[in-house]
């Protein structure tokens, strides 16, 4: 048996040199040597995902380290310890060339050091950083990354791009919003320029596509995507997507290419809980160079708690207002901006509003809603809109019952109830329903 006690920090420092800096602080750093019994190893992993991918990119580089720090060779065994550390952000990514960027069409401000990772999206940074680490080479192909309004589907998106860019391998990097693709298809269309169309988007390395959602109901580019999907894949390019929703949910989408988003990766955004607010609110401020003191920005953190756009939104404000009114952060003043900002949101949700933004979201006419129509997309549709009306609004099952196509209260409680039911074993329906609240709501 050997007596040498590995040091893990010194392992760790030998690996951080040989390991690209942004892999090092997400896989890496987060670790810790539990014991040391000559033989094995038992090091601590934040989650399942972190041993998988050590264990599967990182165990002959690890293996090798502790040979040199130690002089002895050790197996490998990974134990999952949820309070193990976080990675801090480290030094900011060298610059990147210009010319890398003329084509791309990405934001620079959005990088992976300014991302701030906590519990509601560490698994989709997980797999973004994995695919920066090695595009086109991994399992996460697609990764296609899903969330609500604001959650940062589009910073996290762009800072594979930025971090692909910055890596000096000179891959092509193209990031797109599903509309820009829409719109250039249909431009090439008209220009007669198909051809072009597809080579250009097929000539890349690393495709980014932002609220894929907006494909719905486009079929021609629906197709033209499918295309530049496959033709992608077998040349090894990499995708990520990004959606407001996860791939079986958005409706009017080709089977074959829901099949095609989910045989990589998919991975949500949750919103951020009151520790996470926090710390981004902390980086903004600093960032920004504003001072407030901890219990006004928990003040902030607790009040404005929906998405982190709002968290900058509201940060702006407050400091356009101290500026203009040369008026220091008080607590008053946050309290203030608050209150301001609740009472600008509707009190009362409407029927016509239930209506609009369910078969919005659930893609039906808005009439089918008061209509006689029975196919299940419909029926569902009409049931979900009257469980909310009916748990959302004053309004008696009569009116309720009425507003939704003339029906009588007994329908309008079978509705209710037949939701309900479902709610407590279909966690899909849940979401959805989380989702329509949450735009009701917004
Ligand atoms: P989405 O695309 O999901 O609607 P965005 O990526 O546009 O959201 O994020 C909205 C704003 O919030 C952006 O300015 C983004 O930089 C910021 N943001 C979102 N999540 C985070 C995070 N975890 N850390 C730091 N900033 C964030
Ligand atoms: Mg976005």
């Amino acid at each position: 048996m050997q007596s040498a006690n590995v040091s893990w920090q010194e392992c760790l420092s030998v690996l951080s040199e040989r390991i690209q800096p942004q892999s090092f602080k997400t896989w890496l750093k987060p670790t810790q040597l539990i014991s040391d019994d000559g033989n094995f190893l038992e090091i601590a992993v934040p989650n399942r995902f972190v041993a998988n991918w050590l264990e599967n990119n990182y165990t002959e580089q690890i293996v090798q380290a502790v040979r040199e720090v130690c002089g002895a060779p050790r197996k490998l065994k990974y134990c999952v310890s949820p309070s193990t550390p976080r990675p801090v952000p480290v030094q900011p990514p060298p610059p990147v060339p210009m010319d890398n960027y003329s084509r791309t069409l990405l934001n620079r401000r959005y990088t992976f050091d300014n991302f701030v990772v906590g519990d509601s999206n560490q698994f989709a940074h997980a797999a973004a950083v994995a695919v920066a680490d090695a595009p086109g080479r991994n399992k996460f192909n697609p990764l296609y990354l899903y969330g609500g309004v604001g959650l940062g589907k589009t910073h996290l998106v762009q800072a594979i791009g930025n971090a692909v860019a910055g890596n000096g391998a000179g891959l092509n990097i193209l990031y797109v919003t599903s509309e820009k693709f829409t719109n250039d298809f249909i431009r090439a269309i008209a220009e007669q320029k198909t051809a072009d169309f597809a080579n250009y988007y097929r000539s890349v390395d690393l495709l980014l596509i932002d609220d894929i959602q907006f494909l719905t109901g486009k079929e021609a580019t629906q197709v033209q995507f499918f295309h530049t999907f496959n033709s992608l894949q077998q040349t090894g390019g990499q995708i990520v997507m990004t959606s407001d929703r996860p791939p079986h949910e958005i409706h009017g989408l080709e089977e074959r290419l829901l099949s095609r988003f989910q045989c990589g990766l998919v991975a949500d955004i949750q919103p951020p809980d009151f520790e996470m607010r926090l710390a981004i609110l902390n980086k903004r401020l600093s960032a920004e160079g504003l001072k407030v003191s901890p219990e006004i920005a928990a003040m902030i953190a607790d009040g404005i708690r929906s998405n982190v756009r709002e968290l900058e939104g509201f940060l702006i404000g407050l400091s356009a207002c101290s500026s203009l009114t040369r008026q220091e952060i008080t607590a008053e003043l946050v309290t203030q901006l608050l209150e301001k900002r609740a009472s600008k949101k509707p009190k009362e949700i409407s029927l016509e509003e239930i209506q609009k933004t369910v078969s919005e979201y659930l893609r039906v006419s808005p009439e089918s809603l008061k209509s006689k129509n029975k196919t299940l997309e419909v029926v569902t549709a009409r049931q979900i809109a009257m469980y909310i009306a009916k748990h959302h609004t004053g309004h008696s099952l009569k009116k309720i019952g009425e507003f939704f196509g003339n029906r009588d209260h007994s329908t309008v409680i079978h509705a209710i109830t037949k939701i309900a039911e479902s709610l407590s074993i279909d966690g899909n329906l849940k979401h959805r329903l989380d989702e329509i609240l949450k735009r009701l709501t917004a």
